[in-house]
């Protein structure tokens, strides 16, 4: 992360901070939410097989190797998946790298399930957050070819983010691995996954194929709500 703010800032953030994992939320043992559609609901943008995996395996994973780094520490436990990531950078040094991997893949799956609809009801952005797109970035086409940009730019495995801070200024930005803006002080508004991982078996090398894709399978009705939500 590039953002690093102090402890008291960000537990500020914390609590002003809108409960929106609600499925994911819950403290230690924590568990995997179920996807909100079938697994072949996004096809053909993205295909059956890759949803199972991604879901079952990748995430469910995710899952069980942050309730393992927190099984021994019983304050930490008490915390919730947003409380944690927040409070990244003051986390004991021996728990922070896992809870960062770890407690940052389940935040950003998480989020990224609810943020995907099938195409047919993927819809467009409406209301403030249409306006605040078309302010940023001039248009919503130019805002798509800039998340399409750093999606297609992230070096390795990350995602590409459209973020947004408490007064609703957005800003499109990177992060490697499984890093969520939520620990630098950004709230994500949506996410994608450019882990090979999450396009791989259909797309093979072709990133920015995958990209153009999953542009077609946003869930724009849950997102325009979640700014709406984030920005109250
Ligand atoms: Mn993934």
């Amino acid at each position: 992360m590039t953002t690093r703010r102090c402890f008291l800032e960000i537990a500020a953030l914390a609590l002003g901070a809108e409960r929106i994992l609600a499925a994911a939320d819950a403290p230690v043992p924590f568990t995997l939410p179920p996807l909100p559609y079938a697994y072949d609901a996004l096809e053909p943008y993205i295909d059956t097989q890759t949803m199972q995996i991604h879901h079952d395996k990748h995430h469910q994973a995710y899952v069980n190797n942050l309730n393992k780094a927190l099984a021994g520490d019983p304050v930490l436990s008490k915390l919730s998946i947003d409380e944690l990531m927040v409070k990244l950078d003051t986390l004991p040094a021996p728990i922070r790298t896992a809870v960062r991997n770890q407690g940052g893949g389940h935040y950003n799956h998480s989020l990224f399930w609810q943020t995907l609809a099938p195409a047919s009801q993927s819809g467009k952005p409406s209301g403030e957050l249409a306006v605040a797109l078309t302010k940023t970035f001039g248009s919503q086409e130019k805002f798509e070819d800039g998340l399409k940009t750093a999606a297609v730019g992230v070096f390795g495995s990350g995602w590409a983010w459209l973020t947004t801070d408490k007064a609703g200024k957005l800003a499109i930005e990177s992060t490697p691995n499984q890093d969520t803006p939520l620990s630098a002080g950004r709230y994500p508004v949506v996410g994608i996954d450019v882990w090979e991982h999450a396009y791989y078996l259909k797309y093979q090398n072709r990133r920015p194929e995958y990209v153009a894709a999953i542009l077609h399978v946003i869930n724009w009705d849950f997102v325009t709500s979640r700014f709406k939500k984030l920005t109250a």
